[in-house]
């Protein structure tokens, strides 16, 4: 029995019937951009989070780099200003800020659950500060009472890069609607994936969603009528269709993983494998990835391998350490670069039956 990282196919056969009939729906309905399936998706994945406002764009770097250019545009920011990035992220939390010609300022992270360390944040603000970025890595919220005090201590906006963490809530409150803007993605793998790229922002100011949606369609209202130097990052008719079914069952989905990972959690029982927390309060984390550290990756990821489990390492090199930013790469943060050299994650899914996770359970004990 081989057990596959991520299932797609499987995944998305739950929901086939549904599915198929609304790409047929929409196929037959000769209309493919900026139509009523992408409203109708908008309308209840902002119903969803609690935002007053969702906009589907193509992807979720995207969604992040929109966030920063429409407070640009409305001189809330600008070139040169600076944003408190989690050093412990994928790549494109970084690229969002860079893109915009805006400087990241990055933040350890906290061993105990990844995220950025938010009591290391306020030594990192100066008068250039304009934004800190919260990445709920992993799956798992990133958010406190002294996160939020400190964004209004000093006037900074709160951006939450949730694009690994749908679902999820802090005190009742949905990730996507704790800080100011919110990005998503919807890439197949992600825990609301689409059959190809998507993505969508929300935010609580009606005027920076405005701006986001014109400036995600060429930076125009009206056409052919250019208000600023936009991109055209767009949700299509298919993806809002498939995500609207998915939507539906989102929760389901995430109680499924959340199942498998309270399993793991109580019955991994290894002195080399360090496992995640699973926090007292079960909804501030929706598991998109499942990841352990040890000592000795290679030796237990080659393991795992011969006994037919597919692993992934959630990430290799962390952004500070990529060529693409060289001039970062003198830069040191042991902490992340720890947990880079120590990750591992095991495979976690809501299509995974009690076999498999049995059989991960033993083989884990017996390395
Ligand atoms: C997937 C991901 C993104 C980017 O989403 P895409 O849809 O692939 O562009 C951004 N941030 C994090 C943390 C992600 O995991």
């Amino acid at each position: 029995m081989d057990i596959k990282f991520l299932d797609l196919q499987k995944i998305n056969l739950q929901y086939q019937e549904e599915i198929e009939a609304k790409l047929l729906e929409t196929f037959r309905s000769g209309w493919y951009l900026l139509g009523n399936e992408v409203k109708n998706f908008e309308k209840n994945l902002a119903h969803y989070i609690g935002s007053p406002n969702a906009i589907g764009v193509a992807n979720g770097l995207d969604a992040l780099r929109l966030i920063f250019k429409a407070y640009l545009e409305l001189g809330q920011m600008k070139a040169g200003d600076e944003i408190i990035v989690p050093a412990n992220t994928y790549i494109a939390s970084v690229l969002a800020i860079t893109d915009n010609r805006l400087k990241p300022v990055f933040a350890e992270p906290n061993i105990e659950n990844y995220n950025i360390d938010i009591a290391e944040i306020e030594a990192l603000i100066t008068p250039k500060t304009k934004a800190i970025m919260v990445v709920h890595l992993y799956g798992q919220v990133c958010w406190s009472e002294e996160l939020d005090d400190l964004a209004k201590k000093y006037n900074l906006k709160i951006i939450e890069d949730n694009a690994q963490a749908i679902g999820a809530a802090w005190n009742g409150i949905k990730s996507g609607n704790l800080g100011d803007a919110a990005g998503f993605s919807f890439y197949p793998g992600k825990n609301l994936g689409a059959l190809g790229d998507g993505g969508a922002v929300t935010c609580k100011d009606s005027l920076l969603a405005k701006t986001i949606r014109t400036l995600a369609n060429y930076g125009s209202e009206e056409k052919y009528i250019n208000k600023y130097q936009g991109l055209n990052s767009r949700l299509d008719e298919i993806q809002a269709a498939v995500l609207d079914v998915k939507l539906k069952y989102i929760d389901q989905d995430n109680e499924k993983r959340r199942s498998i990972a309270e399993k793991f959690c109580s019955e991994i029982k290894n002195p080399k494998i360090i496992l995640p927390i699973f926090p007292e309060e079960k909804k501030e984390h929706v598991w998109h990835l499942f990841v352990v550290r040890t000592d000795h990756r290679e030796k237990l990821q080659n393991f795992l391998q011969e006994n037919g489990i597919q692993t992934l390492i959630h990430y290799p090199v962390p952004p500070h350490k990529q060529r693409a930013y060289r001039y970062y790469n003198h830069l040191s943060f042991p902490v992340t670069e720890k947990i880079h050299h120590e990750v591992l994650s095991l495979p976690v899914s809501p299509v995974m039956t009690e076999e498999e996770v049995e059989k991960i359970i033993e083989i884990l004990n017996k390395y």
